[in-house]
């Protein structure tokens, strides 16, 4: 198998929410790194992946559909993938709408608080910043650096929206089963994120959501340790989940997540997804068939 055939990044962001590269130069990057497959996975939507796949047209890169959503509450700031959904999926798309729409709202309330706290700036700015995406607090951020109310995104974050700052609001809250099924309703593979970084309820409520229809881990992450990569696969292996992994890319000088193609993920994470979808897609036929006779 060639070097380039090996190449993977499955989890990257785009200007459709909080990255900074456009799908299709998100797709350039990726070409000018040798990458073969890539799944963008922007925050609470797919309005990026009809671009990035028109910039791959005639390339060979494969641009897999994937969306990133988060469920909060008791369970801690949990993130989901959604890898092969459709994108025309109707009740996906609602609650994909829901949730941007709940994000306008809670960063609108961000910018009053910050307001009040001194800082006063316009929802405008925000709005301008994500373009037309999905908003998220790093577009909150930003606006505060070019405010000068802070040095740097990281700043922004420790000191005001942070998970435990003073402008912190939180997003509109959907439960892990009510993330997992809407992305199998919609054809896809959910995938927990980065579940070192989302904490211990992560890894020992796994079970729990395998009982919801989880199918797989994101294993290979930045910053992942072997150590952390081996009890991962280990948890995979026990409860017959497949692995997947990326850099979580949102753009040049972004702390959060690494350089594109950056994180090393074995091509049969690759292969194993497409079997499941395959597999599901079977499912589904054998379903009709019964239906119908
Ligand atoms: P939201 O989904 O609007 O709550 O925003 C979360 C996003 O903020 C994450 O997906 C990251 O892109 C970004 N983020 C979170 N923590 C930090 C941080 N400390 N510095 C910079 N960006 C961050
Ligand atoms: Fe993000
Ligand atoms: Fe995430
Ligand atoms: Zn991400």
């Amino acid at each position: 198998m060639s070097q380039r055939q090996n190449r993977v990044d499955l989890h990257l962001h785009s200007t459709a929410s909080d990255g900074l590269f456009t799908p299709s130069e998100v797709v350039r990057l990726a070409l000018e790194r040798g990458l073969s497959v890539i799944a963008l996975t922007d925050h609470d939507t797919l309005d990026g992946v009809a671009e990035a796949r028109q910039a791959a047209v005639g390339t060979g890169l494969e641009v897999i559909a994937g969306v990133e959503v988060n469920s909060e509450g008791d369970w801690g700031d949990l993130h989901f993938l959604g890898y092969y959904v459709d994108p025309e999926n109707g009740p996906l798309r609602e609650r994909l709408q829901a949730m941007r729409d709940a994000r306008v709202g809670r960063a609108r309330q961000m910018v009053e608080r910050l307001r009040e706290m001194g800082m006063p700036m316009e929802w405008e700015e925000v709005r301008a910043l994500a373009g037309g995406g999905s908003v998220g607090r790093p577009h909150v951020g930003r606006a505060l650096l070019n405010r000068g109310y802070v040095k740097t995104l990281q700043e922004a974050f420790d000191c005001f929206i942070g998970n435990d700052g003073p402008a912190y609001v939180p997003r509109l809250r959907l439960t892990p089963p009510e993330v997992i099924q809407t992305i199998i309703g919609a054809g896809g593979v959910p995938v927990i994120a980065h579940p070192i970084h989302s904490g211990l309820a992560a890894v020992e409520r796994l079970p729990e959501f395998v009982g919801y229809g989880l199918r797989g881990v994101e294993v290979y992450y930045p910053h992942h340790s072997p150590e952390e990569i081996e009890m991962l696969l280990g948890l995979c292996r026990e409860y017959g989940l497949l692995c997947t992994g990326g850099s979580d890319f949102h753009g040049p000088g972004i702390k959060e997540g690494a350089s594109l193609g950056s994180v090393h993920v074995p091509w049969e994470c690759v292969e194993r997804l497409r079997l499941e979808v395959n597999y599901s897609f079977m499912g589904v036929i054998q379903e009709l068939k019964m239906e119908h006779g």
